[in-house]
């Protein structure tokens, strides 16, 4: 960044020399700002929170695309190639789309091991981790459940991780990163003493999930995920396993569905019209659904919708 602006400084001599007698009576130009991409849309909702201006941040997947099967396009490897810092989810979550990325765009800021890579999923406790490794199975998440970033605790965790990196990147911003951090702690704190509170009436509900996306949100709430509508995570439900899961419903009368944008909804409205259930439009990538733009607006809707359809079923 700073060998490109000399350069042009030098090479362009005149020109340089006109635009700053031009702008020395306007603000000065803000310092460099670290080119920051995620994978995901949640995972750069907290790299905006952390690195407030000093960053820009991109997500490579859509808030409405399913992170285990993001669409790969060249133009990802065009942000890929000019990055100073990645931040993947990692467990395996992208590992059907990333890799090939990666190897195109040639990056050594965002290699493994690199100070501008940031793997979210070290650090935090994984659930679902399989005793046996089976691919041929199509089981998605061979390293344990990577949906993690669903825990508040583990959202806490991870914005740490990214301040840290961030600093490394670039040391000049390293104060207002640690300043983000402190106030993003914060206004967590108070959110989630929040959504305790909301959610305690619940504690032991039954719920069913299209995927085994939300086994964070119910630990960290006390629910109890009796059933997923897919057999196993990326593989389609078979009518077999929709009988098996309707009868669960009914013996265990768990009367909530949670489906996400790019999951089956008519399968969701099958069964639930067999059980008395409700369907509800469930998202873990803020800007999915409208006004849930930030982590905090997402899980406000989250815990809103999940507590009033549990009291409707009580
Ligand atoms: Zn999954």
């Amino acid at each position: 960044m700073k060998i490109i602006s000399f350069l042009h400084l030098s090479v362009l001599a005149p020109i340089a020399a006109w635009s700053l007698a031009t702008s020395a009576s306007r603000v000065p130009p803000p310092a460099a700002v670290i080119h920051v991409v995620a994978t995901t849309p949640d995972l750069a909702a907290l790299a905006r929170e952390i690195g407030g201006d000093a960053v820009e941040v991109k997500a490579l997947a859509k808030a409405t695309e399913d992170p285990h099967f993001v669409d790969a396009k060249p133009s990802h490897i065009v942000t890929l190639n000019r990055a100073d810092v990645l931040i993947e989810g990692g467990a395996d979550l992208e590992i059907g789309w990333l890799p090939p990325l990666l190897e195109s765009a040639r990056n050594d800021r965002i290699a493994t091991g690199a100070p501008g890579r940031i793997v979210a999923s070290q650090g935090i406790r994984m659930l679902d981790v399989p005793s046996t490794l089976d691919r041929a199975r199509g089981d998605v998440h061979a390293l344990g459940n990577p949906h993690f970033l669903i825990d508040p605790i583990n959202v806490r965790t991870i914005a740490a991780t990214i301040a840290e990196h961030f600093a490394l990147v670039n040391p000049k911003s390293a104060d207002l990163f640690r300043a983000n951090l402190k106030k993003f702690d914060a206004t967590l704190d108070v959110h989630l003493a929040t959504w305790l509170k909301q959610m305690a009436p619940f504690k032991g509900a039954k719920i069913v999930t299209y995927h085994k996306d939300f086994v964070y949100l119910a630990e960290r709430f006390n629910l109890e995920v009796v059933e997923t509508l897919e057999a196993k995570p990326g593989i389609a439900p078979s009518p077999a396993h929709l009988a098996q899961v309707i009868s669960t419903m009914k013996a265990q009368n768990a009367r909530v569905i949670l489906v996400q944008p790019y999951q089956n909804r008519k399968t969701a409205e099958t069964v639930a019209r067999q059980t008395d259930a409700t369907v509800l439009d469930m998202a873990q990538q803020p800007g999915a659904i409208d006004g849930t733009g930030t982590y905090f607006q997402l899980m406000d809707y989250i815990v809103t919708l999940l507590s009033t359809a549990l009291q409707e079923k009580k």
